[in-house]
């Protein structure tokens, strides 16, 4: 059997540098709690191993004390200054890439424009870039949603739209809904919109979502592993699926059907940007 992994799986920069900090801080704490506010990624064995090595897990700033550390996924406008207010000490290990999203959208919220934010309402990523975006912002999940934002933006009147993106949004439905966008301020050319479009998918995102479906052109059987609830993994598992027949999106390796992956002859691997490489590593070596 041929297993063929991709190069691009598991942890991304972003959070390699989320999780390698968040270490380091339990090194320098000598025993002393340092809470997290929200997954540090969203990863069960990552999450896990840290709650074990002495790592606290909040829903709320205001329940860390002395010293607290920020996700991967970046966090809401106010809890910096909550944090300061409360003396707590942050470090801060938002993506670089988040924060560059945040500052754009805080750029464009001043001059006046009126924002598209395209990803899923209720990821925290995009819960804390909608805190730097102001009230004239809509949120568009699917190309479904692009009606509605567009009845919403022609209500408030503004004439500066700026288009922006979750980090892990697919390439493939951005292109649609971009399209979609323009088409309509074409036909609408009388309402002299202004469009503005940062795409804000981050490269290690296109990479991965481009060598999952490469892959999953090529094999018969594609697994995908990542955590249940992280947003780029359920984005591969959909490209495996629409490419590949057989595809399966797995958090660990005792989910595998080892009987049934047997009956193929070539299999592929990709895993989200959570994933740690110990658990990549463990479902290649079950295979082979
Ligand atoms: S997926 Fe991209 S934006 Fe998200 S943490 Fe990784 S590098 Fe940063």
């Amino acid at each position: 059997m041929e297993v063929i992994l991709g190069k691009s799986a598991g942890f991304c920069y972003g959070v390699r540098r989320a999780v390698e900090g968040a270490k380091e801080e339990l090194k320098k704490s000598k025993g002393k709690t340092i809470f997290c506010l929200g997954e540090i990624v969203h990863n069960k064995q990552v999450v896990d191993n840290l709650k074990n090595q002495g790592m606290e897990f909040i829903g709320n700033i205001k329940e860390a004390k002395e010293r607290a550390i920020i996700r991967a996924h970046g966090v809401e406008k106010n809890v910096y200054k909550l944090a300061k207010k409360m003396k707590i000490n942050i470090k801060d290990f938002t993506c670089p890439n988040v924060l560059k999203i945040h500052k754009i959208a805080d750029e464009y919220r001043k001059k006046g424009y009126y924002i598209f934010l395209i990803g899923s309402k209720n990821h925290p990523e995009n819960i804390g870039t909608l805190s730097f975006c102001g009230d004239n912002v809509s949120v568009i999940e699917e190309k479904q949603d692009v009606e509605t934002a567009i009845e919403e933006l022609y209500k408030s009147n503004i004439k500066k739209l700026l288009v922006i993106l979750q980090t892990t949004y697919s390439v493939e439905k951005f292109k649609e809904i971009e399209h979609l966008l323009k088409e309509e301020f074409k036909k609408n050319n009388d309402r002299k919109i202004k469009l503005v479009i940062k795409n804000t998918i981050c490269y290690a995102t296109e990479l991965r979502q481009k060598e999952t479906e490469d892959i999953a052109k090529k094999v018969d059987y594609m697994i995908i592993i990542g955590g249940k609830n992280s947003s780029n993994t359920k984005k591969l598992y959909e490209i495996g699926n629409k490419y590949c027949e057989n595809c399966v999106c797995i958090e660990s390796p005792k989910e595998l059907d080892l009987n049934l992956i047997n009956t193929f002859s070539k299999v592929g691997v990709m895993a989200g940007a959570s994933t740690p490489q110990e658990v990549i590593e463990e479902v290649v070596n079950l295979i082979k």
